[in-house]
């Protein structure tokens, strides 16, 4: 057994998905469950489809290859652009894949063709972020290059906010999107299938009820797994925020002044460190360490218990001057999205689920081929 363990409650990540599902809805909306902070892990992608979620998505190949292979079917989105080296790939894991290079959809095509088989693309559209995406005006031109490719079905446009340039999702800028919808459908001749209004930046306008008639699909992966608001981290109304658990045990608990004592030179990571002189301090050291987590997306759950700071294998806590705390003694703690996927990424940290499903799981029959024009 490791003495490092992040908990993962599966009722509880089941129970979120059906909240969301249910929000999503009455407008018709598809939520994609973004599972891709789970690094492949199939107890969290089965939590999700026990909730009933629609489709699956992640951003890496190698993720879905290790996605149970039993269960509901649901259709498999890949949510980063594919490499046109990994088209084959794409073509046999993914149901549908989000593109913006004709390079790469023309490299789907090919591979869709050789394996007998259709792929579906949603074309996305760079709408202030600054990541991926093509600018509105040249999107009628994509679509007439794409279009005519035998084995690809448009099945929708979309757009992604907030992850590098940290723009907000807006009503404004989901309608421009539900304009170019509009837009597209007119050139395609027919209904696009999904109209992707974003990510877990979209659910505030959700609970709001301002999100414009037309999106239809939304990607989830933030608020479904943390339960938080993804502007303000705060938890939002009806998710549970405590799905996962870090826990770790003390292997040094010992008083020490609070600021370090000689020439101040680089620590271990190259940087000057400082420290606030708060005077003799009890300190922990948890067997814990960046190598495991984010140590900065960290939260304490026990009281008293502040983060001093870390290197590559220990985590150093203040206990408070009253601490009882010994050594072999645990703490808790709420991991954040960073602190979450660098503990499922770690080999150290041991992995434990709870409250797994009971549901009967029918077997996955062989590989779904998409269907014709949506
Ligand atoms: C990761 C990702 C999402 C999900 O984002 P969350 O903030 O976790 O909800 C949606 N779309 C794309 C393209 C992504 O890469």
């Amino acid at each position: 057994m490791s003495s490092t363990v992040l908990h993962f409650d599966a009722r509880k990540l089941t129970e979120n998905v059906q909240t969301l599902q249910g929000l999503c809805a009455p407008l018709d909306i598809t939520l994609a469950t973004v599972v891709k902070a789970g690094c492949g892990w199939e107890a969290l992608a089965r939590a999700a489809l026990d909730g009933g979620c629609a489709m699956l998505a992640d951003s890496r190949l190698e993720n879905f290859a290790r996605l149970p292979s039993e269960g509901p079917v649901v259709p498999r989105m890949l949510l980063r652009l594919p490499a046109p080296s990994e088209a084959g790939s794409v073509v046999r894991q993914c149901d549908i894949s989000l593109n913006s290079e004709y390079a790469a959809i023309a490299a789907l095509d090919a591979a869709a063709q050789r394996l007998g088989r259709r792929h579906r693309v949603l074309l996305m559209v760079e709408l202030g972020d600054r990541r991926e995406g093509i600018l509105p005006q040249d999107l009628p031109a994509l679509i007439d290059r794409v279009r005519h490719l035998p084995a690809i079905d448009v099945a929708g446009i979309g757009t992604n906010l907030g992850c590098l340039g940290g723009i907000r999702t807006t009503a404004e800028k989901l309608s421009q999107l539900t304009v170019l919808a509009t837009e597209a459908e007119a050139r395609l001749g027919y209904r696009l299938a999904y109209v992707s209004g974003g990510n877990s930046g979209a659910l505030p306008l959700l609970l709001e009820g301002r999100m414009p008639a037309g999106i239809n699909h939304l990607r989830v992966g933030f608020s479904m797994l943390l339960g938080r608001d993804p502007y303000t981290d705060a938890p939002l109304p009806g998710l549970h925020s405590d799905v996962f658990e870090l826990e770790a045990e003390l292997i040094e608990v010992r008083s020490k002044h609070s600021l370090p004592e000689g020439e101040v030179v680089l620590d271990a990571f190259g940087r000057v460190p400082r420290f606030e002189d708060r005077g003799e301090q009890v300190r922990g050291i948890l067997g814990l360490g960046r190598l495991d987590t984010d140590f900065e997306s960290l939260q304490p759950l026990d009281p008293g218990v502040g983060i001093i700071g870390a290197s590559s294998d220990h985590l150093v806590v203040d206990l408070g001057v009253a601490t009882e705390r010994r050594v072999g003694d645990r703490l808790r703690f709420a991991p954040g999205y960073g602190a979450l996927v660098q503990a499922m990424l770690s080999p150290y940290v041991e992995k434990r689920s709870a409250g797994v499903s009971s549901l009967p799981l029918p077997v996955r029959p062989p590989l779904r081929v998409s269907p014709g024009h949506p």
